[in-house]
């Protein structure tokens, strides 16, 4: 677990950089905390594979740890063992919430609410365009997003 909120992103690049890089959704949910709407961005194919941050490509969550949380999000029970995800506490809308990360590069993923299954019993609940499917067979790589 790397739930240090306090270590400083290693990837940084501009504001005017992300946005060349990133569609224009991708830039409000990763750089301005916006959130897509539900069942927009959940249809990533079932096969094992990994789940990299769109802004810097780093893995993020993996396909073993992903779950039907019915809740339109692609939702997660833990990230990757040693993966650079960070939490910080969220207090806006006068609610406690706590916000996810990629520690890499500072994108906002989305939060972590404390009713997920087994084993962990968290739901990482994450922004489906804030996440690049990499699927674990070689072959027919199809890239996923950019649609
Ligand atoms: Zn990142």
């Amino acid at each position: 677990m790397t739930g240090a909120g306090g270590k400083s992103p290693t990837v940084v690049k501009s504001d005017a950089e992300w946005r060349a890089q990133l569609s224009d959704l991708a830039y409000r949910v990763t750089r301005r905390h916006a959130t897509e709407r539900a069942f927009t961005h959940d249809d990533f194919p079932k096969v094992a594979g990994v789940f990299r941050c769109v802004c810097c490509g780093a893995p993020l969550f993996s396909q073993s740890a992903k779950f039907d949380s019915g809740t339109g999000w692609p939702s997660f029970f833990a990230p990757i063992e040693g993966a650079e995800v960070g939490t910080r506490e969220d207090r806006s809308f006068f609610m406690r919430r706590t916000e996810v990360h990629c520690a890499r590069c500072g994108a906002h993923l989305g939060h972590v609410f404390p009713d997920g299954p087994p084993p962990t019993g968290l739901r990482y609940c994450i922004n489906g365009v804030a996440l690049r499917f990499e699927p674990e067979a070689e072959g027919r790589t199809e890239p996923p997003g950019s649609r």
